[in-house]
């Protein structure tokens, strides 16, 4: 460090050997000495845990009363082997290579078909609401007389509601379970019971209990092949069905064994939930605070600290870090986990990793994935090993409706309702959804069903999951559900393979999702609610067999299964806008976009396209070089028009102004609340916020103004049905913000609040692209595409009478038709003012 800083100083060194050092040389030099150290180290700490069997828990805390039961366990398991006679099962089976099964895995129809309840099949359409209640009553009076056959799957069908869904069973998948399936003999039956109660004697600690869930995952018997095999490849690929516990005890296992000395252990997520939630998880099984050893950093929250050792993070956070570190010299391991996902930003990180390994011989890297895909990951990642974790799955029944379903949320309500009371207590319910307004909207109509069958039915414990759910909610999913009850789980596909939640035994699958679709002709990019892929509903399906035999209920037709789906989901990459991702590979250094190594290559056309945006910009120069305005966009975690109107909100002095309404727009879902009781009420504090006009933006920014005037009162935002942790959220965002603009010497204090004209010319200097001109028929098209758009019901604008002839749009989100969301009225003279080169020949 002193040599380094007196060369540094320009000072002249002569080493012993009568050679002049070298700034690189002294580099080169200690860099080779720590690897050595490092290289060392890993085979010291591989062989100490190897030793033998008993070391399998040596860095693991394991109290005495779990020895004994994890003894005890063992005998269960020799009489249950003697008793079968079987052979021994193959430890090395899932190896490096996939088991037999993997192929058979995919369902196979047994044409099996049998009805579900058929028994009460209304059509909706074609009978009142008064003809549906008197039959309901006549059939509800005819169950009582006559007892329904107890069918297994029809007993306590004589409680009716108006409505029902026929299914039809098509298919089993194959499960395979590998544990002992067969009938004990009466000795070692009972004998197996006094060890069983001698096991249970054992009462042990809840963290103990946690430490034996540990052990229980599949992935446990396969954790010292596992380190093996990471001490022998650089780069491994592992595969194992969702619940086995890569995301949570793969880090953990490096950590046990001391890579975590040598540096941190960084573990990607695609979705920021996945992140926050597994992180708690493992602090809580290693009993340490969260943030401290264990922490997760994801886009504008930041939960770790200098002690941290394991650190979950989005994988859009990953690739803000390799732009401050582009060695990732901070780490010893990285695993990128639900890769199969194949999100946008792990689709970029496979091609910076790929390349960081190439330098870094000692980063451990690990690619993880649910069972898609694996022999993709290895041959791109130059035929890499793939280690297969072998899963436990129990064969699941899916059942399709016989016809379509228009509804889908209240087709998934009612045959929530519908297994509720058909079906055994002991299976919780997971239902796919595809989004927030879509899982509060389930919620109310089945907490509202629910009440109004009041002591009939057994309790129903609703829980939602969604991106944006407070972190105390989360915690709720985890919860046991008490007995007596059932549990609900609404979601979205965070819940596909992110998420593990235990005890779920049936799954409800609408069949939708919501994905960005972007086109690349019209440059244009909306949230649409897409049709599943086979592949996606199958591992959605798979949720239902964890635990025991399972049941998947999909809300489409077995014919739309075949025909309709596509067989895989289409990479985030092929159908994005690339803007952001072509200004963060620019400033990382990579200009030749077309050579960059892509998993699968983005259409040219869009790639084209994004530079012409970034160009539109001012980001890049007429070489498609970074510019200074492009590499201070690069600085800002957000999307490129809104990195610009920050940036430009500096020239039209409302910086301050700027920023809370970019923050708001972030926040990604509605920041106000809308109970369905008090709908005018919420619906006149909303409107408030828009008197003085602005729309939307203006809105959003006062809304944030106000409230930040009480000094962020909680009161304030309950009366102005305002959700206290989404605004608070927008604060957090905001002061990240400010943190930056320091950082590209943005003044964030500059205030203009009274000049609307001057804080949306600055967004318009961002969002010029996205603008919509009122027609002689009444209708909005975008100005550069002639597309025709409307405004989303929520806007402030929405009921206006006399709309405004010209519009800025946020962005577009097509649900039954192409709408805009969050709109401003803009001046066309602004266009040319500020975007002359994009609207010279204005129309
Ligand atoms: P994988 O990544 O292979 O899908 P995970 O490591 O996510 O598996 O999950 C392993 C187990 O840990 C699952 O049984 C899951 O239910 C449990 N688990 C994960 N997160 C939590 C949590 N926050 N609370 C309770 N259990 C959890
Ligand atoms: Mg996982």
């Amino acid at each position: 460090m002193d040599k380094e800083r007196r060369l540094a100083k320009g000072e002249t060194i002569v080493e012993e050997d009568g050679t002049t050092l070298t700034l690189e040389r002294l580099r080169e030099e200690s860099r080779r000495q720590y690897l050595k150290a490092r290289q060392e180290r890993e085979v010291t700490l591989l062989k100490q845990s190897l030793e033998d069997e008993e070391e399998l828990f040596r860095d693991q805390k394991i109290s005495e009363t779990e020895k004994k039961r994890i003894e005890l366990g063992r005998k269960i398991i020799k009489m249950v082997q003697k008793n079968e006679n079987e052979e021994e099962e193959d430890v090395q089976d899932g190896f490096y290579r996939l088991p037999d099964e993997y192929d058979e895995n995919q369902t196979k129809s047994k044409q099996n078909q049998a009805l579900l309840s058929s028994r009460y099949r209304e059509t909706k359409e074609e009978k009142s609401e008064q003809e549906l209640w008197e039959e309901s009553q006549t059939q509800k009076a005819a169950g009582r007389k006559k007892k329904p056959k107890k069918d297994e799957n029809e007993k306590e069908y004589d409680l009716v509601f108006d409505d029902q869904i026929d299914f039809v069973m098509q298919e089993t998948t194959k499960g395979y379970d590998k544990r002992g399936k067969g009938k004990l003999s009466p000795e070692i039956g009972k004998e197996l019971a006094v060890v069983k109660k001698e096991q249970e004697a054992l009462v042990l600690t809840e963290h103990e209990k946690i430490l034996e869930g540990r052990r229980k995952l599949p992935v446990f018997p396969y954790r010292e092949e596992f380190l093996a095999a990471v001490k022998d490849q650089q780069i491994l690929v592992l595969v194992g069905e969702t619940g086995s516990g890569k995301t949570t005890q793969i880090p953990q296992y490096l950590h046990e064994i001391g890579y975590s000395e040598l540096g941190k252990i960084g573990c990607t997520q695609p979705r920021r939930v996945a992140a926050m939630s597994v992180a708690a998880r493992v602090a809580q099984e290693m009993d340490v605070r969260l943030g401290h050893e264990v922490g997760y950093s994801i886009r504008f929250e930041n939960c770790t600290s200098k002690s941290t050792l394991i650190q979950y993070m989005t994988d859009g956070m990953l690739l803000r870090e390799i732009l401050t570190e582009p060695d990732l010299a901070s780490y010893s391991c990285m695993v990128i986990d639900e890769a199969h996902e194949r999100t946008l930003h792990s689709d970029i990180l496979f091609g910076l990793v790929k390349d960081i390994v190439r330098f870094r011989k000692d980063l451990k890297l690990i690619i993880s994935s649910a069972t898609m895909d694996a022999e993709k990951f290895s041959k791109y990642f130059d035929d890499a090993s793939i280690f297969m974790i072998p899963g436990r799955m129990f064969p699941v029944d899916i059942f399709y409706t016989k016809s379509p379903e228009a509804d889908y949320v209240d087709a998934a309500v009612v045959t929530c309702l519908q297994i509720h009371v058909s079906q055994p207590l002991n299976g919780d319910i997971l239902v796919f959804l595809t989004g927030q307004e879509e899982i509060e909207t389930a919620s109310e109509i089945l907490t509202q069903r629910t009440r109004n069958l009041g002591s009939r039915i057994k309790e129903l414990m609703i829980c939602p999951v969604y991106a944006n759910l407070p972190s105390e909610q989360q915690a709720k999913i985890f919860e046991k559900t008490p007995k007596g009850a059932r549990k609900v789980v609404l979601a979205t596909n965070i819940a596909e393979t992110s998420l593990t939640i235990n005890g779920i035994c049936y799954v409800i699958d609408t069949g939708f999702n919501k994905q960005k679709s972007f086109n690349a002709k019209t440059g244009m990019e909306s949230l649409v609610v897409t049709p599943v892929s086979q592949a996606a509903a199958n591992q959605r399906a798979g949720r239902a067999g964890r635990t025991q035999p399972g049941k998947c209920f999909r809300l489409f037709t077995a014919w739309s299964f075949q025909h309709e789906l596509e067989p895989n989901t289409i990479p985030e990459i092929l159908r994005t806008n690339l803007g952001n991702v072509v200004l963060m590979l620019k400033s990382l250094g990579i200009n030749d976009l077309l050579h960059f190594d892509f998993m699968d290559r983005p259409p040219a056309d869009a790639l084209i396209r994004a530079l012409e945006q970034l160009y539109a910009l001012g980001a890049l120069n007429d070489h498609g070089e970074l510019t200074k305005l492009g590499r201070r966009m690069a600085e800002f975690p957000l999307e490129p028009m809104l990195s610009k109107a920050v940036i430009v909100s500096e020239k039209y002095e409302c910086v301050s102004e700027v920023l809370s309404t970019v923050s708001m727009l972030s926040l990604g879902a509605s920041v106000f609340y809308r109970p369905k009781d008090k709908a005018i009420h919420a619906d006149t504090a909303r409107l408030n916020f828009a008197r003085g006009g602005g729309g939307d933006h203006i809105s959003l920014l006062r809304c944030y103004s106000e409230w930040a005037a009480t000094d962020y009162n909680n009161g304030w935002c309950i009366e102005n049905f305002v959700q206290v942790k989404s605004i608070r959220r927008a604060r957090d965002i905001r002061e990240q913000l400010e943190g930056l603009c320091e950082r590209v010497e943005i003044d964030h204090k500059v205030s203009k609040p009274d000049d609307l004209d001057a804080i949306l010319k600055a967004i318009t200097a961002g969002f010029f692209y996205n603008v919509a001109r009122l027609g002689r028929t009444g209708d909005y098209r975008t100005v550069k595409q002639h597309k025709t758009v409307f405004i989303h019901p929520s806007s402030v604008l929405a009921k206006e009478e006399q709309p405004p002839p010209w519009l800025l749009y946020f962005e577009l989100a097509f649900t039954t038709k192409e709408f805009m969301r969050q709109v401003a009225p803009i001046k066309p003279e602004w266009l040319v003012e500020i975007a002359p080169h994009y609207y010279q020949q204005s129309d």
